[in-house]
């Protein structure tokens, strides 16, 4: 797979999808996340969970790192919504991605306010001060940075604070699950978050019946199949003239 991920880019295997997340309160389509897509010649269509980690490994993530920030400041070009971006953690150990993303936005100081990066496992990224360092410089030119997946794997409210974040994601595993203790530890999020000023999205929203609970919770912004499932760019063009 690694070497299939070589020249992956190169051949034009790789591509941006985008998948609309919509204002509760709304109902319109106010912004979208930019999803990697790898179709192989042989292979086919490979999920990210595959093939997101050993990218990670190998390097190759930087690049696709820094085609996936292209593809999401096209979009935001042809169009008035918030775009969001994925980022490992293997691409803030170093300055590499970062200082490209700072100088590639330049001065289109108006787009980097429309601008999030979702980072995920975000206890090893706390922990690395110059990793926060390397955040602060993106917030202080505009560019959001959102917790994402949470109540899925290890991140925690302190990280918002801490990481400056203008956004939390809440993982669909949390969204579905209506024990009580989930729809506690979903409460308070909200509550925290808000008091921070941070935005709310709700992901994998599927069902009418979910919209409805994560309405009633707070949250801000919603995610899923419910309202569109993630599609290439020229779709989402299309979909945003539409409407
Ligand atoms: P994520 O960032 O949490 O993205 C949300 C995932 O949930 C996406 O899976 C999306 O297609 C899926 N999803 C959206 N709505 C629904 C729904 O209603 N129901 C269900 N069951 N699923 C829904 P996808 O595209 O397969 O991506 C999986 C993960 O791979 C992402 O999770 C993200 O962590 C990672 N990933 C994807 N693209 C990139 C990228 O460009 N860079 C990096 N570093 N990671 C990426
Ligand atoms: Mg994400
Ligand atoms: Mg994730
Ligand atoms: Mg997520």
């Amino acid at each position: 797979m690694s070497r299939g991920l070589e020249h992956a880019l190169d051949r034009g295997e790789i591509s941006a999808w985008f998948q609309p997340q919509i204002d509760v309160l709304t109902g319109r389509i106010v912004a979208a996340e930019a999803l990697c897509r790898w179709n192989h010649s042989d292979w086919g269509a490979i999920a990210p969970q595959d093939f997101i980690p050993v990218a990670e490994e190998d390097g190759t993530i930087a690049e696709i790192g820094r085609f996936m920030a292209v593809q999401a400041l096209e979009v935001m070009a042809g169009s008035s919504i918030d775009v969001s971006v994925n980022v490992s953690p293997a691409q803030l150990h170093d300055s590499g991605f970062t200082s490209w993303l700072e100088q590639f936005i330049g001065r289109a100081r108006r787009r980097a306010r429309r601008l999030t990066l979702e980072i995920t496992e975000g206890r090893h990224i706390v922990d690395a001060p110059a990793v926060i360092a390397r955040l602060d410089r993106l917030r202080r030119i505009g560019v959001g940075i959102a917790i994402d997946d949470f109540g899925a794997g290890e991140a925690s409210l302190t990280q918002l604070k801490r990481l400056h974040a203008t956004e939390l994601k809440l993982d669909r595993a949390l969204v579905i699950d209506d024990s009580r203790a989930a729809t506690a530890v979903m409460a308070q999020a909200v509550d925290v978050a808000h008091d921070a000023g941070v935005r709310v999205v709700a992901e994998g929203i599927e069902t009418v019946e979910q919209l409805e609970k994560v309405t009633s919770m707070g949250c801000d912004r919603a995610q899923g199949y419910l309202f569109a499932r993630p599609m290439p760019r020229a779709q989402l063009a299309r979909v945003l003239r539409s409407r």
